[in-house]
C-alpha cells in the first residue's frame, strides 16, 4: 500500500515539473499551444456533411453509405471494446514483425504524454477502448490505428512543424477508433461471416479502408479533441494544405500517408469551415 502511494506521488511529481516546453523540445517541434486550459470535449460541437455534399454524386455517395453503415449495425452481433482491443494487439503483432518500435527516449515519453493528453480530453461518452501509442522507427511518413493500437512514425513526427499538427494528426487517428469506424469494419466482416481472416483486416487497416465521409468526421473530431487538449486545431487544417503542396516534390516520402488519408482541396476547406462555426476566435491568415 505504502508502495503503491509512492508511486502515485512521484508521477504527479514528474507531471508538474515536466512543462509542454521540455515535451515541444523533446519532439523538436515548435509549441504552439493556445492560451485555453485543456477540458473535457464537449458533446455540442456543430458538425456537418454539407460541405462535402457539393453535387448529385458525393449526395448518392453518401446515401449509399448511410445505408450500408445502418444496414450493418443492425445485423446481429455487436463487436465489444474488447474484441476490438484484440484485434487491435493482433495487428500490433503483424505491424512488429517487419516495423521497429521505440519505446524508451524523450521522443517516445513525449508522444506517449501527448497521447495520454488527448485521451483525457475526450467526451464523457467514450469508448471503453484501452489505448497504446506505439513510436515506430520509420521514416515514412504515415500514423494509422487499429482497435486502441495507434501507430506514428519517426517520420510523421519530423514532418510536423508543431505540436498542434502533431496533437491534432493523434486525434484524428484516436477519433477512428472512437467514431467506431474500425468497430464498422470488424462488424462488416463478421456478418460476412469471415471473422477469422485478420490478414486481410490489416490489410484494410493500412491501406485505404476510411472513406472521405469517415476521414471529414474525424478531421473535425480531431480538430475539437486537440482544441479541448489546448492545441490549435488550424494546425491540422494547415497540415493537410502543407502535405498537398509537398505531395508534387515527395510524392514517394508522403504517398503512403496520402493513401491512406485522401487529401483534397474539399477537406481542407471542410475543415476550416468546421473550425470557422465552432471557435469564433480563431482566425485563419
Ligand atoms: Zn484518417
Amino acid at each position: 500500500m505504502k508502495k503503491k502511494s509512492l508511486i502515485i506521488i512521484s508521477s504527479l511529481l514528474s507531471c508538474s515539473i515536466a512543462t509542454y516546453g521540455q515535451y515541444a523540445a523533446s519532439l523538436k517541434l515548435k509549441e504552439d499551444k493556445l492560451n485555453v486550459k485543456a477540458k473535457k470535449m464537449p458533446a455540442n460541437i456543430k458538425f456537418s456533411y454539407d460541405c462535402l455534399l457539393t453535387d448529385a454524386m458525393a449526395q448518392a455517395a453518401f446515401t449509399t453509405n448511410n445505408m450500408e453503415v445502418v444496414a450493418v449495425k443492425m445485423a446481429p452481433g455487436e463487436i465489444t471494446a474488447e474484441e476490438e482491443n484484440k484485434f487491435g494487439q493482433q495487428v500490433y503483432d503483424e505491424v512488429i514483425k517487419t516495423k521497429k518500435e521505440i519505446t524508451t527516449g524523450p521522443v517516445y515519453d513525449a508522444l506517449k504524454k501527448m497521447t495520454n493528453d488527448l485521451l483525457a480530453c475526450r467526451p464523457d461518452n467514450h469508448s471503453k477502448l484501452v489505448y497504446t501509442v506505439h513510436l515506430m522507427d520509420d521514416t515514412v511518413v504515415n500514423a494509422y490505428t487499429a482497435g486502441g493500437q495507434i501507430f506514428v512514425n519517426t517520420g510523421l513526427i519530423k514532418y510536423c512543424k508543431t505540436t498542434s499538427e502533431l496533437a491534432c494528426i493523434i486525434a484524428h487517428e484516436i477519433g477512428h477508433d472512437e467514431k467506431g469506424h474500425i468497430n464498422l469494419i470488424l462488424k462488416r466482416i463478421k456478418v460476412a461471416g469471415r471473422f477469422g481472416e485478420v490478414l486481410l483486416t490489416i490489410k484494410q487497416i493500412t491501406t485505404p479502408s476510411f472513406n472521405q465521409f469517415n476521414e471529414h468526421e474525424v478531421d473535425c473530431y480531431g480538430a475539437d479533441l486537440a482544441y479541448a487538449a489546448g492545441y490549435d486545431p488550424r494546425a491540422g487544417a494547415k497540415l493537410w494544405q502543407r502535405m498537398a503542396k509537398d505531395r508534387n516534390e515527395q510524392e514517394s516520402k508522403l504517398a503512403k500517408f496520402l493513401m491512406s488519408h485522401p487529401y483534397s482541396k474539399e477537406r481542407y476547406e471542410c475543415m476550416k469551415t468546421h473550425i470557422k462555426d465552432n471557435y469564433i476566435s480563431l482566425k485563419f491568415d
